[in-house]
C-alpha cells in the first residue's frame, strides 16, 4: 500500500521528483486503477484515501483575528532561484494542474529549523464565474493560487520526504486580478502548447523570485497537508500575506488553456478544510501590516499600494487624517460658537429679567 501511495504521489507531484527516479510505465500501470481518477467535483476523497479524512487537512481560512503572533519565526530565505537561461525546466500538464519542474540546486536556506529543496510549482484556480485560490484569508477567495513545493533535504527526495511529518514545506502565494504581470508570461504563454492532458513542453530558465511577493518576511504559518489525494499531512505551510497581481487576461489564460480528459481543467481548488485544534501563526503583527486589497475592490489600483511597505500610509489613510482635522477644528468652532452664544443669551436674560420683572402679586393676578 505504501509503495502504491508513493506512486500515486510520484504521479500527482510529476516532475523534479520523477526526473529522479524516471518511471515511465508508472502512469501505464495505474491506468484504470479508480485511486487515481479522483477529481475535483465531488471530493469525497476520503473514501478512497482515508488520510483526506484526518483533522489537519489544507487549505483553511485563515482567521487573521485569530492567528498568534510569533516574531520568532525567520524570514524566508532563498537561494538558487535565480536560473540561468541554459537551465531548461519541464512545463507540463498532469491533468489536475500546470506544473513547472524545479531544480534542487534552488532551497530555502533560512526560514526553518532545517534545509529545504525545491521540487515544483503549480497552480490553483477557478473559472470564468469563479474564484479560485485554495486558502481563504478572512473568507475571502482569491483568483488563483501558486504553491512552491519543497522537501527537506535530509531525506533526499520528494517522495521519501511526502511522508515524514517535517517532509514539505510549500510556499503559497494568492493571486489578486490587476496589472499584466510579465513574469509569468514565461508560464503563461506555453499553456496552450501542453493544452492536452500528460503535454510537456521545456521552457529556458529564468529568475523565479519575480514570481514571489517582495515582503517574505510577512506570512502565515500553520502545518497541513497535500491538498490533493492522498492528502499526507507533512506539509509546512506558509502563505504569504502579500499577494501578487496578475491582468484578467493571464488569469483567464490559466482558466481556459488546459484540457482533461473530461474537459477544460478548471476549478482545480480544494475546499476548505476545518482547522481543528490547529494555530495559524503570523510573522508580523496584524495591526501594524498592509491589508490586502479584498478583490472586490478597484483591481485597476497601482500596485504600488500592495506593494509597498505596510507601515507606510495609504492615500486612504491620508484622506481620512485630513477630514478628521477638518471634522476637528468645525467641532472645536462649533463648540465655541454655542459658549459664546449661551453667555450672550445669559447676559441678555439678566438685562431683561430686570425689564420685564413685575411683583409676584401682579403676576397671579
Ligand atoms: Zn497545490
Amino acid at each position: 500500500m505504501d509503495r502504491l501511495l508513493l506512486l500515486i504521489l510520484a504521479q500527482l507531484l510529476t516532475t523534479g521528483a520523477c526526473d529522479k527516479n524516471p518511471d515511465p510505465e508508472h502512469k501505464e500501470k495505474h491506468e484504470g486503477d479508480k485511486l487515481d481518477h479522483w477529481t475535483y467535483e465531488d471530493q469525497k476523497w476520503n473514501e478512497s484515501y482515508v488520510v483526506c479524512n484526518k483533522n489537519s487537512q489544507s487549505p483553511i481560512n485563515i482567521d487573521t483575528g485569530k492567528t498568534i503572533l510569533n516574531k520568532n519565526l525567520p524570514p524566508i530565505t532563498l537561494e538558487g532561484y535565480n536560473l540561468l537561461e541554459t537551465e531548461q525546466l519541464e512545463l507540463s500538464n498532469n491533468g489536475h494542474t500546470v506544473v513547472l519542474s524545479l531544480p534542487d540546486s534552488m532551497t530555502i536556506s533560512q526560514g526553518f529549523t532545517q534545509k529545504y529543496l525545491a521540487s515544483q510549482l503549480h497552480f490553483h484556480w477557478g473559472s470564468e464565474t469563479t474564484p479560485g485560490s485554495e486558502h481563504k484569508v478572512d473568507g475571502i477567495q482569491y483568483a488563483a493560487e501558486m504553491h512552491v513545493v519543497h522537501f527537506a533535504a535530509k531525506y533526499g527526495s520528494l517522495i521519501d520526504a511526502a511522508q515524514k511529518a517535517d517532509g514539505l514545506a510549500v510556499l503559497a502565494v494568492l493571486f489578486q486580478v490587476g496589472e499584466e504581470n510579465k513574469h509569468y508570461d514565461h508560464i503563461f504563454d506555453k499553456l496552450e502548447d501542453i493544452a492536452e492532458e500528460g503535454a510537456a513542453v521545456h521552457i529556458p530558465g529564468f529568475d523565479i523570485n519575480t514570481l514571489l511577493p517582495r515582503q517574505l518576511y510577512r506570512f502565515f504559518r500553520y502545518n497541513g497537508s497535500l491538498t490533493t489525494p492522498p492528502c499526507f499531512q507533512t506539509v509546512t505551510w506558509t502563505v504569504f500575506n502579500e499577494t501578487v497581481w496578475i491582468s484578467q487576461a493571464q488569469l483567464r489564460k490559466l482558466e481556459v488553456s488546459l484540457k482533461t480528459g473530461r474537459g477544460t481543467l478548471d476549478t482545480n481548488f480544494r475546499h476548505i478544510q476545518p482547522l481543528n485544534r490547529r494555530t495559524v501563526f503570523a510573522s508580523f503583527s496584524s495591526l501594524t501590516s498592509s491589508r490586502r486589497i479584498v478583490p472586490e475592490e478597484d483591481s485597476g489600483k497601482s500596485s504600488e499600494l500592495n506593494q509597498s511597505d505596510g507601515d507606510h500610509f495609504t492615500l486612504g489613510d491620508t484622506m481620512a487624517a485630513v477630514f478628521g482635522i477638518l471634522f476637528g477644528c468645525t467641532a472645536l468652532a462649533f463648540v465655541i460658537y454655542v459658549i459664546k452664544q449661551r453667555k450672550r443669551q445669559r447676559s441678555s436674560t439678566e438685562r431683561g429679567q430686570k425689564v420685564i420683572y413685575k411683583p409676584a402679586a401682579t403676576m397671579e393676578a
